[in-house]
């Protein structure tokens, strides 16, 4: 057996490139996501750690530190942050040489090969799912019989057979006692949850096709591969023993509401434990589940609009029409569920009109928050594929992402829109969403109902404009997308 670490190195100040963010990039207000992916195999390795860098603020000298008396190292890394992770591995090989280090994450998943080519430090790298490929490696077995798994031997890199899917979900551990262990639950912050708050899975995989989604193309799959619903109540149970301070759980599946009787179901054995919860889901959600849910302790639900354009919306293939859209965000305001709506900016084919059509939608809904990310063509996904097929790489490079301070770029352009438009385009939409009176007046209510909210308001008002107006010099430099 060996000693395992298992590692989110450290990387641009406010980072949010864990193993559980969904696009990886600084945030416009701090943000973390919990490192899940990589909780869940530290769960099942006895003597693990599990060393979240960018959220405890842990600088490369600290970690090389930490990191000194483990033979083993799995590392989750990204598309833009791999050539980061890499340096990293480099030096931890640097101070012992004699350490194993693993890569594990979507873009390790998707290209294996090129992933080992990236440094001679990295020993294997993890395809598909992980959590039992790192367990073995970690009990010591050898390299070549651990399924899923891709190593180097005598200069040649080799691909093992693929690992099934888990299909019992319930095998795995739970992750809260990792967190426990090695997290400081404080440390994570998420805008619109309250705070502290606590993330996990209660299945993976998500049903719906959207060619832009990380998970469910490089790793989850697209079948819904769930936890028994007592197997999640028991866990919640246990998390509120363990932190009482904890002010709201969320449910990071794909898509949590894809299975709508065992949502039900999971909400009617949350109720008896009085928390409050938040989830992912599509906009389709029927009145009479929400309903429930929101009876049962549902607060917030984060959805995917990404667009206010019919045309990019099938183009995406997200599977839900405006009309539906509307329907379902009405349903909740009237329940009095909260929405972060989120909305993405240079999908196929963004043109000034459509850019305009997804600003006046956001309006029309006026959900009580949102996000406006720019489309990431991961690797391994159907968007990647068709902007390669099309030419609408704005660069050479790919994988090139994120600018040098960790902002998000445009990495894709089209006929008579620029990437340098589109990126523009986020500032203009968060400024025609956010200085409106309603918005203005919701987010003052809140301030002046919680003493505590209303700092964090403030903090978050301070590194929101601070951020816009990073944006406005990278553009003014000609570095947004350049
Ligand atoms: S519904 Fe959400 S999680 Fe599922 S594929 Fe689409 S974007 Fe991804």
């Amino acid at each position: 057996m060996t000693r395992t670490l298992f590692l989110s190195p450290p990387s641009f100040e406010g980072f949010d490139g864990g193993a559980g963010s969904r696009y990886q990039a600084k945030r416009e207000i701090t943000s973390y996501w919990y490192p899940t992916w990589l909780a869940q195999p530290a769960a099942l390795v006895p003597n693990a750690r599990l060393l979240d860098c960018p959220p405890h603020s842990v600088g490369i000298e600290t970690c090389l530190r930490e990191a000194q008396p483990y033979d083993h190292v799995i590392v989750h890394t990204s598309t833009p942050s791999l050539r980061n992770d890499c340096r990293v591995a480099e030096a931890l090989k640097q101070r012992n040489p004699s350490v194993t280090i693993g890569f594990v994450g979507a873009h390790a998943a998707v290209l294996p090969a090129e992933t080992l080519k990236a440094s001679p430090a990295i020993d294997w790298v993890g395809r598909k799912e992980f959590d039992f490929t790192c367990q073995e490696v970690a009990a010591g077995r050898p390299l070549a019989e651990v399924d899923g798994l891709s190593f180097r031997r005598e200069g040649k890199i080799v691909h093992n057979r693929e690992r099934e899917l888990i299909q019992d979900m319930d095998a795995l551990p739970w992750v809260v006692d990792v967190y426990k262990r090695d997290l400081e639950v404080e440390k994570y912050f998420i805008g619109y949850l309250l705070h502290p708050y606590l993330s996990l899975y209660t299945g993976r995989g998500c049903p719906a096709q959207c060619t832009f989604c990380l998970w469910p193309q490089t790793i989850g799959g697209h079948k819904y591969r769930v936890r028994s619903p007592q197997n999640v109540a028991g866990e919640l149970a246990h998390a509120k023993k363990l932190f009482p301070q904890v002010k709201e759980f969320f449910f990071d599946d794909d898509t949590f509401t894809a299975n709508l009787p065992r949502a039900r179901e999971i909400a009617r054995q949350l109720k008896p434990l009085g928390l409050t919860w938040s989830c992912n889901s599509r906009a389709n959600v029927n009145y009479d589940t929400l309903k429930l849910m929101k009876e049962c302790g549902l607060r917030l639900l984060l959805v995917g609009y990404e667009s206010g354009s019919e045309d990019i919306l099938k183009r995406v293939k997200k599977g839900v029409t405006l009309d539906e859209m509307r329907v379902f965000t009405q349903a909740c305001q009237e329940l009095g569920i909260v929405i972060h709506g989120t909305f993405v900016l240079g999908l196929p084919v963004e043109t000034r009109e459509t850019i305009e059509q997804t600003i006046r939608f956001a309006q029309e809904l006026d959900v009580f928050s949102i996000q406006v990310s720019l489309a990431a063509p991961y690797p391994g996904t159907e968007l990647y594929e068709m902007a390669r097929q099309n030419g609408w790489f704005a660069k050479q490079d790919k994988t090139d992402i994120l600018l040098g301070d960790g902002l998000q770029q445009s990495t894709l352009e089209y006929p008579g829109l620029s990437k340098e438009e589109i990126f523009e385009a986020v500032e203009q939409f968060y400024r025609r969403y956010y200085l409106r009176p309603k918005p203005v007046l919701r987010i003052i209510k809140t301030m002046l109902e919680d003493k505590e909210v209303c700092v964090r308001r403030l903090r978050e008002g301070y590194e929101f404009f601070r951020t816009l107006a990073q944006r406005r010099d990278e553009v003014a430099h000609g570095s947004a997308g350049a």
